[in-house]
Protein backbone atom coordinates (compact mmCIF):
# COMPACT_ATOMS: atom_id res chain seq x y z
CA UNK A 1 0.00 0.00 0.00
CA UNK A 2 1.36 3.17 -0.99
CA UNK A 3 1.13 5.97 1.47
CA UNK A 4 1.71 9.94 0.54
CA UNK A 5 2.48 12.81 2.79
CA UNK A 6 1.86 16.49 1.44
CA UNK A 7 2.35 19.85 1.96
CA UNK A 8 1.03 22.98 0.09
CA UNK A 9 1.30 26.99 0.74
CA UNK A 10 -0.32 29.83 -1.34
CA UNK A 11 0.13 33.45 -1.42
CA UNK A 12 -1.57 36.21 -3.29
CA UNK A 13 1.73 37.70 -4.67
CA UNK A 14 3.42 41.59 -4.45
CA UNK A 15 1.05 42.78 -7.25
CA UNK A 16 -2.24 41.26 -7.41
CA UNK A 17 -5.06 42.20 -5.14
CA UNK A 18 -6.63 38.67 -4.83
CA UNK A 19 -6.22 35.45 -4.64
CA UNK A 20 -7.59 33.74 -7.89
CA UNK A 21 -5.33 30.28 -7.50
CA UNK A 22 -7.24 27.38 -5.18
CA UNK A 23 -5.59 24.62 -4.14
CA UNK A 24 -7.16 20.48 -3.31
CA UNK A 25 -5.23 18.66 -0.82
CA UNK A 26 -7.05 15.52 0.47
CA UNK A 27 -5.80 12.05 1.43
CA UNK A 28 -5.42 10.90 -2.17
CA UNK A 29 -6.75 14.06 -4.45
CA UNK A 30 -4.34 16.56 -4.94
CA UNK A 31 -4.96 19.78 -7.35
CA UNK A 32 -3.93 23.32 -8.10
CA UNK A 33 -5.91 25.52 -10.08
CA UNK A 34 -5.03 29.11 -11.57
CA UNK A 35 -8.73 30.88 -12.08
CA UNK A 36 -8.56 33.71 -14.99
CA UNK A 37 -11.08 36.70 -16.12
CA UNK A 38 -11.19 39.34 -13.72
CA UNK A 39 -10.96 38.98 -9.89
CA UNK A 40 -14.14 37.85 -9.22
CA UNK A 41 -14.57 35.34 -12.35
CA UNK A 42 -10.75 34.08 -11.39
CA UNK A 43 -11.58 33.52 -8.04
CA UNK A 44 -14.92 31.64 -9.02
CA UNK A 45 -13.66 29.54 -11.75
CA UNK A 46 -10.96 27.64 -9.94
CA UNK A 47 -13.35 27.40 -6.61
CA UNK A 48 -16.09 26.04 -9.05
CA UNK A 49 -13.68 23.95 -10.49
CA UNK A 50 -11.67 22.54 -7.83
CA UNK A 51 -15.22 21.71 -6.15
CA UNK A 52 -16.40 20.41 -9.35
CA UNK A 53 -13.38 17.63 -9.31
CA UNK A 54 -13.60 16.16 -5.85
CA UNK A 55 -17.27 15.70 -5.90
CA UNK A 56 -16.71 14.11 -9.40
CA UNK A 57 -13.58 11.83 -8.03
CA UNK A 58 -15.50 11.12 -5.02
CA UNK A 59 -18.33 9.09 -7.18
CA UNK A 60 -15.24 7.06 -9.20
CA UNK A 61 -11.60 7.27 -7.63
CA UNK A 62 -9.90 6.18 -10.53
CA UNK A 63 -7.68 6.81 -13.22
CA UNK A 64 -10.47 7.46 -15.71
CA UNK A 65 -12.89 9.34 -12.62
CA UNK A 66 -10.16 12.04 -12.41
CA UNK A 67 -10.16 12.78 -16.25
CA UNK A 68 -13.61 12.63 -15.76
CA UNK A 69 -13.17 15.01 -12.69
CA UNK A 70 -11.46 17.62 -14.97
CA UNK A 71 -14.64 17.22 -17.37
CA UNK A 72 -16.82 17.92 -14.70
CA UNK A 73 -14.63 20.63 -13.88
CA UNK A 74 -14.74 22.58 -17.43
CA UNK A 75 -18.76 22.04 -17.46
CA UNK A 76 -19.29 23.35 -14.17
CA UNK A 77 -17.28 26.60 -14.84
CA UNK A 78 -18.76 26.61 -18.56
CA UNK A 79 -22.10 26.65 -16.96
CA UNK A 80 -22.05 29.37 -14.37
CA UNK A 81 -20.21 31.49 -17.12
CA UNK A 82 -22.84 31.21 -19.54
CA UNK A 83 -26.03 31.63 -17.07
CA UNK A 84 -24.42 34.74 -15.17
CA UNK A 85 -23.24 37.71 -17.63
CA UNK A 86 -20.72 39.25 -14.85
CA UNK A 87 -18.87 35.92 -15.01
CA UNK A 88 -18.77 35.72 -18.86
CA UNK A 89 -15.28 35.03 -19.91
CA UNK A 90 -14.21 33.05 -16.41
CA UNK A 91 -12.25 30.17 -16.61
CA UNK A 92 -9.47 27.93 -15.12
CA UNK A 93 -6.77 25.82 -15.28
CA UNK A 94 -6.29 22.40 -13.19
CA UNK A 95 -3.65 20.16 -12.62
CA UNK A 96 -4.59 17.59 -10.25
CA UNK A 97 -2.39 14.26 -9.08
CA UNK A 98 -4.49 10.58 -7.29
CA UNK A 99 -3.43 7.78 -5.67
CA UNK A 100 -5.53 5.22 -7.73
CA UNK A 101 -5.91 1.65 -7.99
CA UNK A 102 -3.85 0.37 -11.32
CA UNK A 103 -6.28 -0.33 -14.35
CA UNK A 104 -4.32 -3.33 -15.74
CA UNK A 105 -2.96 -4.86 -12.90
CA UNK A 106 -4.45 -7.81 -11.11
CA UNK A 107 -2.25 -7.42 -8.22
CA UNK A 108 -3.65 -4.77 -5.09
CA UNK A 109 -1.28 -2.14 -6.36
CA UNK A 110 -1.92 1.49 -7.19
CA UNK A 111 -0.55 4.70 -9.45
CA UNK A 112 -0.75 7.92 -9.33
CA UNK A 113 -3.06 9.46 -11.99
CA UNK A 114 -2.05 12.76 -13.49
CA UNK A 115 -4.58 15.19 -15.56
CA UNK A 116 -3.95 18.23 -17.12
CA UNK A 117 -5.72 21.40 -18.73
CA UNK A 118 -3.95 24.61 -19.21
CA UNK A 119 -0.37 25.75 -17.47
CA UNK A 120 -0.41 24.84 -13.91
CA UNK A 121 2.38 22.37 -14.19
CA UNK A 122 3.29 18.86 -12.25
CA UNK A 123 6.86 18.08 -11.37
CA UNK A 124 8.69 14.87 -9.75
CA UNK A 125 11.41 14.79 -8.25
CA UNK A 126 13.46 11.74 -8.33
CA UNK A 127 16.59 10.47 -7.32
CA UNK A 128 17.31 14.33 -7.06
CA UNK A 129 16.50 15.00 -10.88
CA UNK A 130 13.67 17.18 -11.16
CA UNK A 131 11.49 16.72 -14.49
CA UNK A 132 8.64 18.48 -15.57
CA UNK A 133 5.55 15.79 -16.31
CA UNK A 134 2.82 18.21 -17.69
CA UNK A 135 3.02 20.33 -20.92
CA UNK A 136 1.59 23.52 -21.10
CA UNK A 137 -1.32 24.46 -23.37
CA UNK A 138 -0.15 28.05 -23.94
CA UNK A 139 0.73 29.92 -27.12
CA UNK A 140 4.81 29.49 -26.85
CA UNK A 141 4.80 26.15 -25.51
CA UNK A 142 2.14 25.07 -28.66
CA UNK A 143 4.80 27.08 -30.81
CA UNK A 144 8.02 24.88 -29.51
CA UNK A 145 6.33 21.92 -29.69
CA UNK A 146 5.26 22.58 -33.56
CA UNK A 147 9.09 23.10 -33.64
CA UNK A 148 8.72 27.07 -34.31
CA UNK A 149 10.53 28.78 -31.07
CA UNK A 150 13.33 27.39 -29.23
CA UNK A 151 12.79 26.27 -25.29
CA UNK A 152 14.66 28.96 -23.74
CA UNK A 153 12.63 31.04 -25.49
CA UNK A 154 8.99 30.40 -24.59
CA UNK A 155 9.68 31.88 -20.94
CA UNK A 156 10.26 35.03 -21.79
CA UNK A 157 7.47 34.78 -25.08
CA UNK A 158 5.34 38.25 -24.87
CA UNK A 159 2.20 35.36 -25.40
CA UNK A 160 3.55 33.27 -22.17
CA UNK A 161 0.35 34.10 -20.87
CA UNK A 162 -1.89 33.14 -23.25
CA UNK A 163 -3.79 29.99 -23.13
CA UNK A 164 -4.48 27.68 -25.98
CA UNK A 165 -6.67 25.11 -23.71
CA UNK A 166 -8.76 25.74 -20.52
CA UNK A 167 -11.58 24.86 -18.09
CA UNK A 168 -14.80 26.66 -18.85
CA UNK A 169 -13.97 28.17 -22.14
CA UNK A 170 -16.05 25.45 -23.90
CA UNK A 171 -18.88 23.11 -22.98
CA UNK A 172 -16.19 20.04 -23.66
CA UNK A 173 -12.42 20.01 -23.46
CA UNK A 174 -9.44 17.63 -23.96
CA UNK A 175 -8.02 16.16 -20.87
CA UNK A 176 -4.07 15.57 -20.82
CA UNK A 177 -3.65 12.22 -18.77
CA UNK A 178 -0.09 10.99 -17.21
CA UNK A 179 0.46 7.91 -14.60
CA UNK A 180 3.70 7.50 -12.56
CA UNK A 181 4.46 4.16 -11.01
CA UNK A 182 5.14 5.84 -7.29
CA UNK A 183 8.21 4.67 -5.25
CA UNK A 184 9.26 5.82 -2.22
CA UNK A 185 11.40 8.83 -1.95
CA UNK A 186 9.51 10.45 -5.18
CA UNK A 187 8.09 13.99 -4.67
CA UNK A 188 5.96 15.56 -6.67
CA UNK A 189 5.16 19.02 -6.93
CA UNK A 190 1.89 20.92 -8.09
CA UNK A 191 2.48 24.51 -9.25
CA UNK A 192 0.56 27.71 -10.91
CA UNK A 193 2.66 29.86 -13.36
CA UNK A 194 3.31 32.06 -10.17
CA UNK A 195 6.14 29.96 -9.24
CA UNK A 196 7.97 28.85 -12.22
CA UNK A 197 7.68 31.93 -14.06
CA UNK A 198 9.53 33.71 -10.68
CA UNK A 199 12.00 30.90 -9.94
CA UNK A 200 13.80 28.68 -12.56
CA UNK A 201 13.73 24.96 -12.73
CA UNK A 202 17.52 24.62 -11.01
CA UNK A 203 16.33 26.54 -7.72
CA UNK A 204 12.60 24.58 -7.27
CA UNK A 205 15.19 21.36 -8.06
CA UNK A 206 17.38 22.66 -5.17
CA UNK A 207 14.80 23.21 -2.67
CA UNK A 208 13.32 19.71 -3.49
CA UNK A 209 16.20 17.81 -2.40
CA UNK A 210 17.24 20.09 0.28
CA UNK A 211 14.10 20.38 2.69
CA UNK A 212 12.49 16.96 3.38
CA UNK A 213 9.52 17.96 4.67
CA UNK A 214 6.89 18.77 1.79
CA UNK A 215 5.12 21.59 3.75
CA UNK A 216 8.48 23.35 4.17
CA UNK A 217 9.38 22.92 1.02
CA UNK A 218 6.17 24.27 -0.46
CA UNK A 219 6.33 27.06 2.14
CA UNK A 220 9.53 27.66 1.02
CA UNK A 221 9.12 27.83 -2.64
CA UNK A 222 6.18 30.30 -2.62
CA UNK A 223 8.50 32.37 -0.46
CA UNK A 224 11.04 32.19 -3.11
CA UNK A 225 8.74 33.19 -5.33
CA UNK A 226 7.29 35.90 -3.61
CA UNK A 227 10.96 37.68 -1.76
CA UNK A 228 13.46 36.51 -4.24
CA UNK A 229 11.47 36.79 -8.15
CA UNK A 230 8.94 39.84 -8.79
CA UNK A 231 6.00 38.22 -7.15
CA UNK A 232 3.93 39.40 -10.48
CA UNK A 233 1.64 36.88 -9.89
CA UNK A 234 -0.61 34.60 -7.29
CA UNK A 235 1.42 31.54 -6.24
CA UNK A 236 0.31 28.47 -5.34
CA UNK A 237 2.19 25.21 -4.14
CA UNK A 238 1.02 21.68 -3.44
CA UNK A 239 4.15 18.92 -2.37
CA UNK A 240 3.06 15.72 -2.63
CA UNK A 241 5.61 12.67 -1.04
CA UNK A 242 6.08 9.06 -1.40
CA UNK A 243 6.84 8.43 1.92
CA UNK A 244 6.44 4.21 1.87
CA UNK A 245 5.61 2.40 -1.98
CA UNK A 246 5.02 -0.67 -0.06
CA UNK A 247 7.85 -2.78 -0.55
CA UNK A 248 7.68 -1.53 -4.57
CA UNK A 249 11.36 -0.73 -4.90
CA UNK A 250 12.47 -3.82 -3.85
CA UNK A 251 10.49 -5.82 -6.03
CA UNK A 252 11.13 -3.38 -9.07
CA UNK A 253 14.90 -4.02 -7.77
CA UNK A 254 14.50 -8.00 -7.51
CA UNK A 255 12.78 -7.70 -11.03
CA UNK A 256 16.24 -5.89 -12.40
CA UNK A 257 18.41 -8.44 -10.70
CA UNK A 258 16.72 -11.18 -12.25
CA UNK A 259 16.62 -9.53 -15.79
CA UNK A 260 19.89 -8.99 -17.19
CA UNK A 261 19.86 -5.85 -17.82
CA UNK A 262 20.52 -4.55 -21.79
CA UNK A 263 23.76 -2.95 -22.91
CA UNK A 264 24.47 0.75 -21.73
CA UNK A 265 26.06 3.36 -23.75
CA UNK A 266 27.63 4.82 -20.62
CA UNK A 267 27.82 3.40 -16.65
CA UNK A 268 25.15 4.76 -14.68
CA UNK A 269 25.96 5.99 -10.85
CA UNK A 270 25.08 3.95 -8.47
CA UNK A 271 22.20 6.47 -7.01
CA UNK A 272 20.81 6.28 -10.47
CA UNK A 273 18.15 3.74 -11.43
CA UNK A 274 17.16 5.17 -14.78
CA UNK A 275 15.18 1.46 -15.96
CA UNK A 276 12.84 2.35 -13.28
CA UNK A 277 12.27 6.08 -14.08
CA UNK A 278 11.73 5.55 -17.75
CA UNK A 279 9.22 2.43 -17.11
CA UNK A 280 7.57 4.30 -14.06
CA UNK A 281 6.18 7.13 -16.38
CA UNK A 282 3.71 6.93 -18.92
CA UNK A 283 1.10 8.87 -20.28
CA UNK A 284 -2.26 7.39 -20.82
CA UNK A 285 -3.93 9.49 -23.63
CA UNK A 286 -2.42 12.05 -25.53
CA UNK A 287 -2.67 14.01 -28.99
CA UNK A 288 1.11 14.08 -29.74
CA UNK A 289 3.12 11.89 -27.61
CA UNK A 290 6.59 13.05 -26.34
CA UNK A 291 8.98 10.35 -28.02
CA UNK A 292 8.37 8.11 -30.85
CA UNK A 293 10.45 4.85 -30.37
CA UNK A 294 10.99 2.47 -32.65
CA UNK A 295 9.82 -0.82 -31.09
CA UNK A 296 10.02 -4.42 -31.60
CA UNK A 297 6.61 -4.41 -33.60
CA UNK A 298 8.06 -1.48 -35.72
CA UNK A 299 10.78 -3.32 -36.67
CA UNK A 300 8.66 -6.40 -37.54
CA UNK A 301 6.29 -4.36 -39.69
CA UNK A 302 9.01 -2.82 -41.63
CA UNK A 303 10.71 -6.35 -42.14
CA UNK A 304 7.66 -7.21 -44.16
CA UNK A 305 7.56 -4.90 -46.10
CA UNK A 306 10.74 -4.80 -47.22
CA UNK A 307 9.77 -8.58 -47.31
CA UNK A 308 7.36 -7.98 -50.09
CA UNK A 309 8.74 -5.73 -51.90
CA UNK A 310 11.67 -7.96 -52.56
CA UNK A 311 8.83 -10.19 -53.61
CA UNK A 312 7.31 -8.55 -55.76
CA UNK A 313 9.94 -7.32 -57.45
CA UNK A 314 11.58 -10.29 -57.83
CA UNK A 315 8.07 -11.99 -59.50
CA UNK A 316 8.03 -8.94 -61.82
CA UNK A 317 11.53 -9.71 -62.70
CA UNK A 318 10.48 -13.55 -63.22
CA UNK A 319 7.70 -12.93 -65.52
CA UNK A 320 9.20 -9.79 -67.21
CA UNK A 321 12.37 -11.87 -68.28
CA UNK A 322 11.08 -15.32 -67.82
CA UNK A 323 9.54 -15.96 -71.61
CA UNK A 324 10.81 -15.91 -75.10
CA UNK A 325 9.34 -14.18 -78.61
CA UNK A 326 10.07 -14.19 -82.34
CA UNK A 327 10.23 -10.62 -83.45
CA UNK A 328 11.92 -8.29 -86.06
CA UNK A 329 14.87 -6.85 -85.16
CA UNK A 330 15.23 -4.23 -88.08
CA UNK A 331 14.84 -6.61 -91.30
CA UNK A 332 15.93 -9.58 -89.27
CA UNK A 333 13.91 -12.26 -87.63
CA UNK A 334 15.35 -12.98 -84.28
CA UNK A 335 14.48 -14.57 -80.98
CA UNK A 336 14.36 -12.23 -78.12
CA UNK A 337 14.39 -12.71 -74.56
CA UNK A 338 11.05 -11.47 -72.23
CA UNK A 339 7.68 -10.06 -73.13
CA UNK A 340 6.73 -8.71 -76.15
CA UNK A 341 6.61 -4.46 -75.71
CA UNK A 342 8.45 -5.15 -72.56
CA UNK A 343 7.16 -4.84 -69.26
CA UNK A 344 7.49 -1.80 -67.09
CA UNK A 345 11.58 -1.61 -66.46
CA UNK A 346 12.34 -4.65 -68.24
CA UNK A 347 13.21 -4.34 -72.38
CA UNK A 348 13.59 -7.40 -74.28
CA UNK A 349 16.81 -8.47 -75.13
CA UNK A 350 18.64 -10.26 -78.59
CA UNK A 351 18.40 -14.14 -77.50
CA UNK A 352 19.23 -15.54 -80.79
CA UNK A 353 19.60 -14.10 -84.13
CA UNK A 354 18.49 -16.01 -87.08
CA UNK A 355 19.97 -14.62 -90.66
CA UNK A 356 16.66 -15.33 -91.78
CA UNK A 357 15.54 -11.71 -93.55
CA UNK A 358 12.07 -10.69 -93.30
CA UNK A 359 11.74 -10.26 -97.38
CA UNK A 360 12.29 -14.48 -96.92
CA UNK A 361 8.94 -14.61 -94.77
CA UNK A 362 5.62 -14.61 -96.10
CA UNK A 363 3.82 -11.37 -95.56
CA UNK A 364 0.81 -13.18 -93.45
CA UNK A 365 3.68 -13.77 -90.71
CA UNK A 366 5.29 -10.35 -90.51
CA UNK A 367 2.06 -8.84 -88.55
CA UNK A 368 2.88 -11.11 -85.85
CA UNK A 369 6.05 -10.82 -86.04
CA UNK A 370 5.92 -7.10 -85.81
CA UNK A 371 3.22 -7.80 -82.58
CA UNK A 372 6.18 -10.48 -81.33
CA UNK A 373 5.01 -13.96 -81.28
CA UNK A 374 5.09 -15.46 -77.78
CA UNK A 375 6.93 -19.06 -77.19
CA UNK A 376 7.40 -21.00 -73.94
CA UNK A 377 11.56 -21.64 -75.06
CA UNK A 378 14.42 -20.88 -76.55
CA UNK A 379 13.94 -24.04 -78.62
CA UNK A 380 10.26 -23.38 -79.24
CA UNK A 381 11.04 -20.06 -80.51
CA UNK A 382 13.62 -21.15 -82.71
CA UNK A 383 11.70 -23.79 -84.38
CA UNK A 384 9.11 -21.60 -84.91
CA UNK A 385 11.48 -19.00 -86.63
CA UNK A 386 13.04 -21.90 -89.01
CA UNK A 387 9.58 -22.72 -89.98
CA UNK A 388 8.50 -19.50 -91.04
CA UNK A 389 11.37 -19.34 -93.04
CA UNK A 390 10.75 -23.05 -94.45
CA UNK A 391 6.80 -22.43 -95.16
CA UNK A 392 8.37 -19.45 -97.52
CA UNK A 393 11.33 -21.36 -99.11
CA UNK A 394 8.85 -24.21 -99.75
CA UNK A 395 5.87 -22.27 -101.07
CA UNK A 396 8.71 -19.87 -103.61
CA UNK A 397 9.63 -23.65 -104.97
CA UNK A 398 6.53 -24.74 -105.74
CA UNK A 399 4.93 -21.56 -107.13
CA UNK A 400 4.92 -20.89 -110.92
CA UNK A 401 6.24 -17.99 -112.24
CA UNK A 402 2.72 -15.86 -113.45
CA UNK A 403 2.37 -15.91 -116.75
CA UNK A 404 3.90 -12.70 -118.87
CA UNK A 405 5.48 -11.46 -115.47
CA UNK A 406 8.60 -11.67 -113.13
CA UNK A 407 8.83 -14.44 -110.34
CA UNK A 408 9.18 -12.33 -107.43
CA UNK A 409 9.11 -13.20 -103.28
CA UNK A 410 6.01 -12.75 -101.45
CA UNK A 411 7.69 -11.16 -99.22
CA UNK A 412 9.56 -8.83 -101.14
CA UNK A 413 8.14 -5.53 -99.52
CA UNK A 414 7.29 -6.19 -96.20
CA UNK A 415 7.19 -3.07 -93.86
CA UNK A 416 9.57 -1.61 -91.72
CA UNK A 417 8.92 -3.22 -89.14
CA UNK A 418 12.11 -1.69 -86.58
CA UNK A 419 9.72 0.89 -85.07
CA UNK A 420 7.48 -1.23 -83.42
CA UNK A 421 9.54 -3.52 -81.39
CA UNK A 422 10.64 -2.62 -78.08
CA UNK A 423 14.44 -3.05 -77.78
MG1 LIG B 1 -1.20 32.51 -12.54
Amino acid sequence: MTVLRSGFATDVGKIRRANEDQYLVNDSLFAVADGMGGAAGGEEASHTAVAALQEAFDQDPTADGLAEGLRAANRAVWEKASERPDLRGMGTTMTAVALVPCADDDQDDDVLAIANVGDSRVYLLRDGALERITEDHSVPEELVRAGQLRPEEAATHPQRNMLTRVLGNESDVEVDCFEIIPFSGDRLILASDGLFNEVDHDDIASVGRRLRDPQEAATELVRMARDEGDGRDNITVVVVDVVDDGNRSARASAAVVATPPPPRPEPATPRQEPERADASVSRRTSTAPREKRFTVRVAAFLTALIVIAVGTLAAISFFGRGGYFVGLDHDEVVVFKGRPGGLLWLNPTIARRTGTAASDIRPSHIQDLQAGKAEGSLAAALRYAAAIKNEATTTTTTTLPPIGGTASSPASTPPSPSSTIAR
